[in-house]
């Protein structure tokens, strides 16, 4: 594909430098473009426009701002297509998932735009007759958002829109294996003719760019989506200056399927979830726990289903499931499985690479059976394609399994049972409760995990919450 996404964008101009990084398509191996990889310098100047704009960025009226994001998200639904495809050919996932993402970029953006105009403050009663207290929200001034490669486009809208919303100037920083999607979609932001400097991004080495960004004062924010370890880095560096910081982390989702759920409907979701980009999903089921006495029915249809799956490089109709992004995503999953087959547990379907593909990223996909908890498989972030399926007897116990986790991102689970819906739901520590369904990520509700899965949420009013800071002002009147 021939286009220009060899810039970065800094002080509303396009930016090159002399050293790049490479970037490639993890379908066929092959070199697909390169960024910049900036310099101390660069960052220094990402940082000065950012705190620059924030003066003037901040002081527009919530509807003048929501006026820049609808015209963004336009932009990136007119040019839905030519997106979904970059995104396709740098991160692997289906063509039909690549149009949903950027779909989903633009109802995020909207969504936005339209709550940075409630964002309403408060009067409070006082405790003498002439103190009156109010208390108003305002933006927390220069953040930078850093990025992953799995959702390269919603992450981007997700972060972007609730900052600028809120009157925020932001430096974006995307993951390095797929940036020339946030170029693009940058793009089209800059395309709205948005102040200079009221949105940023800077590609190349992520060390070099979170330290700067981390000992800068003038960063007020970090809102960080990524592993939990990364996080956990920024975390502690973050406190020397007790910078605001939000993390959506990673994830070890269960799904519980209970003797009383429809099974028809609890594979269908499973496979559809389990499978969706390439497994690579934060929100992503990690265990199935099927209820003993329904746990052979469910094997069987997820095995049905699974059979059915049709791999293959994203851009090519009808693919269900694209490659692993990277060798190091295919060894863990290699690893992971071998060592359960080891342990006892026994590989149904799938569970080597698949052989003759046009990359070495390929997996087939997997369900393994006769898992315990306490192997890895259980235990780690899979991040692929391959559904572990453990037996469990009462509720008690799966609910046990199930919060045994450090994660805490989300759960799902089917049962047709009302009062069974409520109790499970509020004893699973989860930020997200997915029930006899998997469909979490909607703009208007908070996304977001607990324990190591992070803190913050986005989406939702809660959203914008992370970019604004409470002031409390107490007025003496004249007596
Ligand atoms: P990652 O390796 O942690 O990278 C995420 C971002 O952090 C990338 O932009 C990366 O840049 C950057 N980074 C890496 N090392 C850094 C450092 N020392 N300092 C500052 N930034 C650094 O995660 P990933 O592999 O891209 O993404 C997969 C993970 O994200 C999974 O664990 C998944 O569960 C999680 N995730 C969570 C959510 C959620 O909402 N909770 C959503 C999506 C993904 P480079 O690529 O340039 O190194």
């Amino acid at each position: 594909m021939v286009d220009n996404l060899n810039h970065n964008w800094i002080n509303g101009k396009k930016v090159q430098t002399d050293n790049t990084l490479k970037v490639t398509n993890p379908a066929t191996n092959e070199v697909i473009g390169e960024v910049p990889s900036v310099t101390e310098g660069l960052i220094n100047d990402a940082i000065d426009a950012s705190y620059q704009a924030f003066s003037s960025w901040s002081k527009l009226t919530a509807a003048e701002r929501a006026e820049y994001l609808h015209a963004w998200a336009d932009n990136l639904l007119q040019k839905k297509e030519k997106l979904a495809s970059i995104m396709t050919e740098e991160q692997g996932k289906p063509y039909g998932e690549s149009l949903g993402e950027i779909e989903g970029c633009a109802q995020f953006i909207k969504w936005n735009a339209e709550e940075g105009k409630r964002i309403y403050g408060e009067i409070i009663p006082p405790s003498s007759p002439n103190q009156r207290i109010s208390v108003i929200k305002q933006p927390v001034g220069v953040c930078a958002l850093i990025t992953p490669w799995n959702f390269p486009g919603a992450m981007v809208a997700r972060k972007v829109s609730p900052a600028l919303a809120a009157g925020c100037t932001v430096i974006v920083k995307p993951s390095s294996e797929t940036p020339r999607i946030a170029i693009a979609i940058l793009d089209e932001l800059m395309a709205t003719g948005i102040d200079n400097g009221a949105a940023n991004l800077i590609t190349g080495k992520s060390s070099l760019i979170s330290e700067t960004l981390l000992n800068d004062r003038r960063v007020s924010k970090i809102s960080f989506t990524g592993s939990t370890d990364i996080g956990k880095l920024l975390m502690k560096k973050a406190a020397d200056q007790v910078k605001r910081i939000s993390l959506e982390l990673g994830g070890n989702a269960p799904v519980i399927v209970l003797n009383d759920a429809d099974l028809d409907k609890a594979a269908d979701a499973i496979v559809e979830n389990k499978f969706e980009n390439t497994g690579q999903m934060c929100n992503g089921i990690n265990t199935v726990l099927a209820q003993s006495e329904v746990k052979d029915e469910l094997i069987t249809k997820v095995i049905e289903r699974v059979t059915q799956l049709r791999v293959g490089p994203g851009n090519q109709k009808d693919v269900q499931v694209g490659p692993l992004i990277n060798s190091g995503a295919i060894e863990k999953v290699e690893k992971l499985v071998s060592e359960a087959e080891k342990a006892g547990a026994n590989i149904a379907t799938g569970g080597k690479k698949v052989e003759n593909s046009p990359s070495d990223l390929f997996y087939q996909p997997t369900v393994v059976t006769n898992v315990k908890p306490e192997m890895s498989i259980a235990k780690e972030e899979i991040f692929g394609p391959v559904a572990p399926i453990i037996s469990f007897d009462t509720i008690a116990e799966a609910i046990k399994i199930a919060n045994a986790s450090p994660y805490g991102l989300a759960a799902y689970f089917f049962s047709n049972n009302v009062n069974t819906v409520y109790q499970v739901s509020e004893q699973l520590d989860f930020g997200m409760i997915g029930v006899n369904g998997t469909q979490l990520s909607v703009p208007q509700a908070p996304f977001g995990g607990i324990k190591e899965s992070g803190m913050g949420r986005e989406g939702g009013h809660y959203g914008l919450d992370g970019f604004l800071e409470l002031k409390y002002i107490s007025l003496s009147l004249d007596a």
